[in-house]
Formats: structure tokens, C-alpha cells, sequence
């Protein structure tokens, strides 16, 4: 069992953000935000895949003007996931122009080192804080290594320069990150923003940096911590970058919402994104979305592509009735479902989940066991094994978890 950091709970939009809750999934849309109906499409794509809070970028006018479309077409789909607005530059002009969007949105994303320098940087900052207030609305403090506030940094450089320089030019940034976020933090609440309305992150792109960053942070405040690698890059590396980086974090309790920021392959679902969260959380025991699936690698023995595709058909099977098990059989969310590959380990995996299958492996008798809460409930053989594993699965959860 992992113990959380104890942090304040933050309310976004309904999602309880902080430690007396379940760590948070979200994710960002890629989409032209003033394009509403492709923003709108995308977010309910995200929502449904098990984002629970998205993030929209607030980048324009015409972006700032669709937010109230957005929100009326997610609303028509029946969707009222939280919308966070994600401010870099002028984001104290939007919010100031475009009220029913400052009302709308259920989160403020302030970048400090994108607020504008000297004494645009305070008085920016402030507007920002002031309408967050007005509408009692949290914001985010999100410092990016990419994006540091320069005037925090330098200050910190001149310290260390001062003191016989005893720290890295990398430590000095890291420590400046830290002192951004959380002096930004302090100035919220000076201005009168609560305590618990403030989330805070702070990215980096390398994980013994995030480490680093992180436990500083941890350390010195109870705001709840957004946790994600930025820019951690397309596909697998995106996806082992990842997990690398936050599982360390997430197994000493730090972490009350992630988000996994993959560059998509062209063309590709946004969604992944969110699937790679919810599986980081699941591996990590912190939450469970969808019953596991055990499958082992196949070896010498299944050299037919036949397992393969039963692994990868039992798989998608699971995460699109998804949808509609969650909301029918309570708890199918921890069911354990195997799908092994031949006798060696076959039976005994199968005996330890819920419901699993062990194929024959290659040159055996094409016969395969299916055992059902630890005994033999019937040898599936044939070419339709596949679809009669799924009929046994899915009268399993209607008689296991039905209501
Ligand atoms: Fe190979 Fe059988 Fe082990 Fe799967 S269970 S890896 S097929 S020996």
C-alpha cells in the first residue's frame, strides 16, 4: 500500500484533486481551440477514454471566444468534464475580455515564466489571481524547465556565483524552478487567492530531474502536485520515459494528478495518452480502471500468431464493453483475466485469476482449458475459441458482478 504526501484537496470543476483522493487522470487537447467542434469532438474522446479533467489551450481571442461552444457541445453529448484553460502571455487579457470563459473554465494554467518580465510579471500575475477569485476558481502554478521565469533564475545564479558557486548550473535551475512555483504560490495567497485553491507543477523533460524537482517541492508545501514528464516524445520512448519518470515519484506518495504528454504519431488518437495513465496507476496499484490482463510473451511453443491475436482480441474486447460495465456490474474493475500461451505456465495462471485461458501451445492437441475461479470449467476447442472465450467472460462479470 502507497502512502500519499498529505496535500490539501483542491475542488476542479467537481474532480477532487489532492491526497485524500484518487490520483487524477488528465490530459490536453491538440486541436485548435477555436475550432469548437473539433475541440469539442476531441475532448469527449478524451473523457471517454478516462480523462477526467482536459486541458484546452487559451492561446487567442477566437480560442478564448469558442470556450463557451465547447462547454454547449460537451453539455449537448451529455459530458461535463472539467475544462482547464491553459494561459501563457496574455491570459490576463483573455480572462479579463471574455468573462463567460473565465466562468466557464474550471481551472486557470499559469505559466510564471510566461506572464510577462519585471513589473508586467507581478501586475499580470495579479489581473490573473483577481478573476480566479471573482469567480472562485483554482489555478494551477505550472513552471516548465523549457519556459523558466528568467528574472527568478538569474537571481538564484547571482546567489550561488556569491557563495563560491557550490551548486551545478543544472541544481541552480532546478532549485529556481522550485522557488518560482512556490513564491508564485506564496503571491496567490497574498492577494487572496485560498490556500486550496492552488495546484502546483513543475516539468522537466529528463526523469533523474523530475526526481529531483519533485521531492524538493514535496518537501516544502502540502499544495496538491501535478505530476507528468513534459515533453517526453512519441510512442514507446514517450511511454517509457514516462512511466520511468513518475513511477519512483508515485510509489513514494507524491503525485495527486498526472498527465502523460506524448507527441501522437501522425494521425493517431489522442487517447493513448490517457490509456498510458491510467495503466501507470493500475501497475502501480494506485487506482484500477479495467480488469488486468495477464498474457504471457509467447515463446518456441506459440510460434502460430493464433495467441497473439486472442491476447489482443481478449484485451480490446475488455476496454471497449468497458464503458458499459463500469456503470452495470460494480467492481469489474478488478477482475483478473489471463490469457496464456501454452501448459508450462498456462493452467497456473489461469487458476489464479478470475476467469483464464491456456492454449496448447504449437504441435499439442488443439484443446484449451479455461478455468474459472481457480477450477476447470471447460476445454474450448475449435476454431472459435476466441469468440467462446468471450461469451464465457462476458457471463462471468453478468453473473459475478451483476447487480
Ligand atoms: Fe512460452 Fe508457454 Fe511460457 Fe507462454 S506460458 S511463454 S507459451 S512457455
Amino acid at each position: 500500500m502507497i502512502a500519499r504526501r498529505q496535500t490539501v484537496t483542491v475542488n476542479v470543476g467537481g474532480v477532487n484533486i489532492g491526497s485524500a483522493h484518487p490520483i487524477v487522470v488528465q490530459s490536453m487537447t491538440n486541436t485548435d481551440t477555436a475550432n469548437a467542434e473539433a475541440t469539442a469532438l476531441q475532448v469527449a474522446q478524451l473523457a471517454r477514454a478516462g480523462s477526467e479533467v482536459v486541458r484546452v489551450t487559451v492561446n487567442t481571442r477566437e480560442a478564448a471566444a469558442a470556450i463557451p461552444e465547447i462547454v454547449q457541445r460537451l453539455a449537448d453529448l451529455g459530458l461535463s468534464v472539467p475544462l482547464v484553460g491553459d494561459f501563457h502571455y496574455n491570459g490576463h487579457i483573455l480572462l479579463r475580455e471574455y468573462p463567460e470563459t473565465a466562468r466557464l473554465l474550471a481551472k486557470y494554467r499559469i505559466n510564471p515564466g510566461n506572464v510577462g518580465a519585471g513589473q508586467h510579471h507581478d501586475a499580470n500575475f495579479a489581473t490573473m489571481i483577481e478573476v480566479a477569485k471573482e469567480y472562485d476558481k483554482p489555478v494551477r502554478i505550472g513552471v516548465n524547465w523549457g519556459s523558466l521565469d528568467q528574472q527568478v533564475l538569474a537571481r538564484l545564479m547571482d546567489e550561488n556565483t556569491a557563495a563560491g558557486s557550490p551548486k551545478s548550473g543544472t541544481d541552480v535551475m532546478i532549485d529556481a524552478m522550485v522557488v518560482s512555483a512556490l513564491e508564485s504560490a506564496q503571491y496567490a495567497e497574498q492577494l487572496g487567492l485560498p490556500h486550496d485553491k492552488i495546484l502546483i507543477s513543475v516539468k522537466v523533460s529528463s526523469a533523474p530531474e523530475l526526481w529531483q524537482v519533485y521531492r524538493q517541492l514535496a518537501a516544502k508545501c502540502d499544495y496538491p502536485l501535478h505530476l507528468g514528464l513534459t515533453e517526453a516524445g512519441m510512442g514507446m520512448k514517450g511511454m517509457v520515459a514516462t512511466s520511468v519518470a513518475l513511477a519512483p515519484l508515485l510509489t513514494e506518495g507524491i503525485g495527486d494528478t498526472i498527465r502523460v504528454s506524448l507527441t501522437p504519431e501522425p494521425g493517431a488518437s489522442r487517447k493513448l495518452e490517457v490509456e498510458v495513465a491510467q495503466q501507470i496507476l493500475q501497475s502501480l496499484g494506485l487506482r484500477q480502471f479495467l480488469p488486468q490482463v495477464t498474457s504471457c510473451p509467447g515463446c518456441g511453443r506459440t510460434t502460430s500468431q493464433f495467441f497473439q491475436e486472442l491476447a489482443q482480441k481478449i484485451q480490446d474486447y475488455i476496454r471497449d464493453a468497458m464503458p458499459e460495465w463500469k456503470g452495470r456490474y460494480p467492481g469489474v474493475e478488478d477482475m483478473q483475466v489471463a490469457v496464456m500461451g501454452c501448459i508450462v505456465n498456462g493452467p497456473g495462471e489461469s487458476k489464479h485469476a478470475n476467469i483464464g485461458i491456456s492454449l496448447p501451445g504449437t504441435g499439442e492437441d488443439p484443446r484449451a482449458p479455461v478455468y474459472q475461479d481457480g477450477k476447470l470449467l471447460t476445454t474450448l476447442k475449435g476454431p472459435r475459441i476466441a469468440e467462446d472465450f468471450q461469451a464465457l467472460l462476458e457471463k462471468y462479470v453478468q453473473d459475478r458482478y451483476g447487480r
